[in-house]
């Protein structure tokens, strides 16, 4: 196919496809789906080779959030069932980091719900970067507190914080349909904040809220403008008691697309399987590791994921590897280039100059800490799919629990 051809030479070469030819992969047929995703996975070959990197995710501050975010179970009004407690103390959330490290994991990622740290969450979470820092020597840490106030990231990478996450989530002009309590701007502004401050920028989306082909492109190539080290690419987990538990929107085929595409928009960027991968992919998440070069081990922040050792055996059983403390994530132009574990200096998701608490980790991260939503109108035809409300389950073990962590 002309298109693919286009795509993975434009891949290689860090080069932008059009939004025609963006579009295009959403569109192809089943028929095609392998041939996309062979094809996207050459370019994630090229940069990052067979290597699988593993985030772990510890809930330092789980539920009673005063926003609104429709996808989240954490959200203001939520009826979901969630565990909830404030701030975990620094040597909990070492414990609980300690294990998804000791499962393979070589980043973990604190989130904690809310609008945005207070100067003095800023100071424990500070505390518990140390206490993490301090027992496991060459562990990333990426902080997911939600809107920073001017300062905060600066302080937190003098904590030893190597990265910040806050996704976009969706686009611009379907923001306010999921979250009417911040804007898409303050997203934007966080995640710039962060950059300016020499921390790796995480940002990325929610996919299955109700939006169109053209909303994902659209927030693909402002995440791309943003010029993010990774790119989280969650799948809603419509999860009851919040507004978006009807919208089961995705099938497994779906999302491959989804992945291929910010593959080939942001061909040398860290893409992370984040929330949903089990409830959407099901059976073809080892197809999935084609595409993408990084995924969470275990649980996520609210809701239940596959055993940690079941994750280890399908990258293995794929032909995949897991990523070692002692490699660089990063192609060199991005690792050498700026600050925390990558850049945006250089080209490859472009510049910085557009424009996020993060993402749905269970839709993770204040990105938005569970992905769900509500958006989009016309152009993408509605996929009908079963609920499988059978796959989801609220986290009960881990951080904030007397249990073991999945890990
Ligand atoms: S995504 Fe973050 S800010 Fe939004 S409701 Fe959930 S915890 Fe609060």
């Amino acid at each position: 196919m002309d298109l693919l051809n286009t795509l993975v030479d434009k891949g290689l070469r860090r080069e932008l496809p059009t939004r025609e030819e963006a579009l295009a992969v959403l569109a192809t047929s089943d028929d095609d789906l392998l041939d996309v995703v062979a094809a996207a996975g050459k370019v994630r070959r090229h940069w990052f080779g067979r290597r699988v990197k593993l985030n772990y995710l510890v809930n330092l501050k789980s539920g009673l959030c005063p926003e609104d975010c429709s996808y989240c179970s954490q959200r203001l009004g939520s009826t979901t069932g969630i565990l909830k407690y404030t701030w975990l103390k620094p040597d909990e959330a070492s414990q609980a980091a300690a294990a998804g490290l000791a499962g393979g994991a070589k980043r973990v990622c604190l989130v904690a719900s809310g609008r945005g740290p207070t100067d003095r969450d800023v100071d424990r979470v500070s505390k518990t970067i140390k206490a993490i820092k301090d027992q496991n020597e060459g562990v990333e840490v990426c902080a997911c507190l939600g809107l920073l106030s001017d300062g905060q990231a600066e302080r937190l990478r003098e904590a030893g914080a190597d990265a910040y996450n806050h996704n976009l989530n969706t686009s611009e002009a379907t923001y306010g349909e999921i979250t009417s309590t911040h804007t898409y701007a303050d997203r934007v502004d966080t995640v710039n904040k962060a950059h300016a401050a020499g921390l790796s920028a995480c940002s990325g989306l929610i996919a299955g809220m109700g939006e169109t082909d053209e909303d994902l492109v659209d927030v693909v190539y402002s995440l791309r403008d943003l010029d993010p080290d990774s790119v989280p690419v969650n799948f809603l987990i419509p999860v009851e008691g919040t507004p978006l538990a009807k919208e089961w929107n995705l099938t497994p085929q779906r999302c491959l697309r989804i992945l291929a595409m910010v593959r080939f928009v942001c061909p040398d960027v860290e893409v992370r399987i984040a929330g949903g991968r089990e409830v959407h992919l099901r059976t073809m998440q080892p197809l999935a590791l084609h595409l993408a070069n990084s995924i969470f081990l275990g649980d996520y922040l609210t809701t239940e994921g596959q055993a940690g050792k079941a994750d280890l055996e399908m990258i293995a059983d794929a032909g995949f590897e897991v990523e070692g403390a002692d490699q660089v994530t990063l192609p060199e132009h991005r690792a050498t280039a700026g600050g925390g574990c990558g850049s945006h200096e250089s080209a490859g998701c472009g510049s910085q100059e557009s424009a996020g608490c993060g993402g749905q980790h269970d839709g993770a991260g204040c990105g938005s800490h569970e992905g769900g939503g509500v958006c989009g109108t016309a152009a993408a035809a509605p996929v009908v799919t079963e609920p499988r409300t059978d796959l989801v389950a609220v986290r009960r073990r881990g951080a904030g629990t007397d249990l073991a962590p999945n890990a």
